[in-house]
């Protein structure tokens, strides 16, 4: 073992089994800190990644409801996670063309990630989280894999009831264990009779930053585009994953090493932040999404524009909206303000 390994097991051995939750902000916070993990010759590779397509399809969605909502003079484009800055620097092209052109804020917490983003969106305004982002503007918000970065909560079951599970370590290795009981109270009722070994996630994290994003949005306008892999509705199971050079591997090794995220649930996110006077739409289907909001006419223009590269086009097109692609398995999920209309491909 080295670096964060070591010190999470010191850790457990001074204090005791951490919990999941833990375990994952530890692991990706030094992750993320450390690397560029996005691309063919990185860990993995996202939808901005595999064409402009998708950031332009981004943009001019967003470009439509500020237009629809009477295309006002102060608003701001805010994106979690921006990654290498691809999907920004391809909206803001798309919204440009369509005459907004809004200041950026950025929340990313990784200094590596954030020069990146300074090349491809040199004028962005840098946030440590979603507090400090502005207050007195309607704001039109992306977060494209993020949410599914965040901590999970796992909580599994017994013959005695549900016990948080925690992380503890042996021989160099991970291991995580059932820890105390816990009462039924953070598990939704039709969840709660389980056989034993069954494993519920939760992600405080996650709704914490949907009910931040939803307050801002209810109180100034806007909306927040929330797109990521995961499921319509809370259920049993554990998704925690670890990739490295696109392939899967064991998460309870090599702890900041490799990629850990797990399935969004958007039920979750969507009650958070219908709370705070929101309206949710959705999740629906990214291909359908993208689909309805015009992919195959921009795939056409495209390739119109470029005849080489027609059939690299339609590949990319076809990743990004397939069903055993990316078409089904990830979900796009909107947090509209009061008084904002309905973005398209959500009837
Ligand atoms: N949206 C980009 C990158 C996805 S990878 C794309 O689609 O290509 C996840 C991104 O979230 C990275 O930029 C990572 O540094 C950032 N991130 C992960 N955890 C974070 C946290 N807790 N706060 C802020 N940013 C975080």
């Amino acid at each position: 073992m080295g670096g964060i390994a070591d010190r999470l097991a010191r850790l457990i051995d001074n204090t005791g089994p951490i919990s999941v939750a833990h375990y994952m902000a530890e692991a990706n916070a030094h992750y993320y800190a450390s690397r560029d993990p996005l691309g063919a010759a990185g860990d993995f590779t996202t939808a901005p990644e595999i064409s402009q397509m998708f950031g332009e399809l981004v943009g001019l969605c967003l470009a439509d409801i500020w237009a629809r909502a009477g295309s006002p003079a102060q608003i701001a484009y805010v994106e979690l996670g921006p990654g290498r800055g691809t999907l920004a620097a391809d909206a803001l092209r798309a919204m440009g063309a369509a005459g907004l052109r809004p200041p950026v804020h950025f929340v990313e917490t990784s200094p590596v990630l954030r020069q990146a983003q300074a090349e491809r969106v040199p004028n962005a305004h840098w946030h440590d989280d979603a507090g400090t982002l502005p207050a007195d503007r309607p704001l039109l918000i992306v977060a494209n894999e993020f949410f599914d970065a965040l901590p999970v909560r796992q909580l599994v079951a017994t013959e005695s009831g549900w016990h948080e599970r925690l992380v503890t370590h042996e021989n160099g290795r991970f291991r995580p264990v059932a820890g105390p009981r816990i009462g039924t109270e953070p598990i939704p009722a039709n969840l709660r009779a389980a056989v034993p070994g069954t494993v519920l996630e939760t992600s405080p994290a996650s709704a914490a930053i949907a009910r931040q994003l939803a307050q801002l949005v209810a109180a100034s306008g806007g909306a927040a585009l929330i797109i990521d892999y995961g499921h319509a509705e809370t259920a049993h199971g554990e998704t925690l994953q670890a990739v490295v050079r696109h392939d899967y591997a064991d998460p309870w090794i090599n702890p900041g090493e490799q990629d850990l995220t797990a399935h969004v649930d958007f039920q979750a996110l969507g009650e958070a932040a219908r709370a705070e006077g929101v309206r949710v739409l959705g999740p629906a289907k990214q291909g359908d999404w993208l689909r309805s909001i015009g992919i195959a006419e921009r795939a056409a223009a495209l390739a119109r524009y470029s005849p080489g590269r027609a059939e690299e086009i339609a590949v990319a097109r076809d990743r990004l909206v397939a069903a055993d692609q990316m078409g089904t398995l990830f979900k796009v999920m909107v947090l509209v303000a009061p008084g904002w209309p309905d973005p398209a491909g959500f009837a």
